[in-house]
């Protein structure tokens, strides 16, 4: 399938000479039935502006545009992939911005309209970082409507774990707080070039109109951060730090000081977030 009138990736990466680097966790996508299809998980984009981070050549970037997208803004680190996709800019008039920076240090807010969705191939530090951050702004809903995000396997496991799974966590507890997550896609490492040691999955989240329950997010990342640091310990040797009087505090929110984390439901983190913010 010829999704557009660009040339294929190959050539792209060696025109510009885009050899992919470790040190900025390159990875590139370059079947672009492959990317047409990522971006079709991302829902109906026809009405969207699509936020994309780290776009490199421009695979998933030419994928979302082909599937309709209004307008990406696309944030990428690599001054050497600027060339690319100025190039893709070209190929659809009015409807590729890109901003050259590192995406955790750049507001894309001031260039994007509503409604949004997020979209993107990141290497899996940047990615889970910006993942927390998406997930715990003080005010909800957020400036997204879903997060289409590829992660190694392990780290999407991590974002859609139940209690009681070794995977379970703070990004389980933080994903599923705000939002519906499902894991949409799974790849092998050979879908990339050059290949990562690990298979890779797509996450897609949705965001809920509210949280399931109420909860400060400072206050339940904190909670969850020191629970599942000590995730073997009983809750009130775990979280001594987090308030001195915690036993109480556990108790008052309905669950047993001789708890471990790994045990408890979303509802029981909420409910201790809001006993551990309590005068
Ligand atoms: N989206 C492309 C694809 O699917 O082929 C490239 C994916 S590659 C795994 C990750 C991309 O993110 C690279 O282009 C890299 O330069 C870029 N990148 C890495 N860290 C970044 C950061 N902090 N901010 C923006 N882009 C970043």
């Amino acid at each position: 399938m010829v999704i557009d009138s660009l040339p294929p990736l190959r050539d792209v990466i060696r025109t510009h000479d885009l050899q992919a680097r470790k040190s900025m966790g390159q990875n590139f996508l370059l079947d672009l039935n492959l990317t047409a299809k990522i971006a079709r998980l991302a829902g109906n984009l026809s009405s969207c502006d699509v936020l994309e981070i780290g776009p490199g050549p421009g695979g998933l970037t030419r994928g979302l545009l082909s599937e309709g997208a209004r307008h990406v803004l696309a944030i990428e680190k690599d001054a050497r992939c600027l060339p690319a996709l100025s190039d893709v800019a070209q190929a659809y008039p009015g409807r590729l911005t890109v901003l050259h920076g590192d995406a955790l240090e750049i507001d894309p807010l001031t260039h994007l309209t509503p409604p949004i969705r997020v979209a993107a191939n990141l290497p899996y530090n940047v990615g889970t970082e910006l993942l927390v951050r998406w997930l715990t702004p003080k005010v909800w809903p957020p400036f997204w409507q879903s997060l289409t995000l590829m992660f190694q396997r392990e780290v999407a496991e991590r974002i859609v774990a139940s209690p009681g799974s070794k995977t379970y966590g703070r990004l389980a507890i933080l994903a599923q707080w705000r939002s519906d997550a499902r894991i949409v896609l799974q790849l092998p490492p050979e879908a990339f070039t050059p290949p990562p040691k690990v298979s890779s999955s797509v996450v897609h989240l949705s965001a809920l109109s509210e949280p399931r329950y109420p909860a400060d997010p400072a206050v339940l990342s904190r909670v969850v951060a020191a629970a599942f640091n000590q995730r073997r310990k009983m809750l009130r040797a775990a979280l001594k730090n987090v308030a001195p009087d915690i036993e109480d505090r556990l108790v008052s929110a309905g669950l047993k000081p001789t708890d471990r984390a790994e045990q408890i439901h979303l509802e029981g983190f909420c409910a201790l977030a809001r006993a551990v913010a309590a005068p």
